[in-house]
């Protein structure tokens, strides 16, 4: 179980945009710089379906027809990083969700290419990212 993780995991995405462009490597360098543990990393694809079921909170939007087309064109990277206040923090070395707002030097600010095509996702608070890290990975898959 990861549930004893709580306050210390979050998930990541990169995102298709990123992966496409070739930022794997110079995105987690700057995550692991930043003190992250990576404790789970697979390269997948998402389906429609279940990119659908991943942003399920968005399901009413203008953006979210867009958004899970983009999520499930190509090859992401999901990630388990750990460290105190990882939610938080992994927040802040992402930045802004529109890359216009994100502060210089962070991941959006350096790697997106458009508020849909932003390069990374970060889990929004300690629940959801329980919840997130075991929709992409089972427990045999994470290694504390
Ligand atoms: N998004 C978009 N248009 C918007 C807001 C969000 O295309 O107006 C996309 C963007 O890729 C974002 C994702 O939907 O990262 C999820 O949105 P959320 O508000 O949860 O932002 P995040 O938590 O990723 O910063
Ligand atoms: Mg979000």
């Amino acid at each position: 179980m990861i549930d004893h993780m709580f306050g210390k995991i979050t998930l990541s995405i990169i995102k298709p945009d990123a992966v496409k462009k070739g930022y794997i490597f110079p995105i987690l360098y700057k995550i692991i710089h930043a003190g992250f543990h990576i404790i789970a990393l697979k390269m997948t694809e998402l389906s429609k379906k279940s990119a659908t079921k991943f942003y399920a909170e968005h399901e009413r939007k203008l953006f979210f027809e867009s958004l899970v087309k983009f999520m499930s064109s190509g090859p992401i990277i999901s990630v388990i990083l750990e460290k105190e206040n990882a939610v938080k923090d992994f927040r802040v070395l992402i930045g802004e969700t529109n890359p216009v707002y994100a502060k210089k030097g962070t991941i959006r600010n350096l790697y997106a290419t458009s508020l849909e095509k932003n390069a990374i996702h970060g889990s929004d608070s300690n629940q959801n990212a329980i919840k997130e890290c075991l929709f992409y990975f089972s427990n045999r898959e994470i290694f504390f």
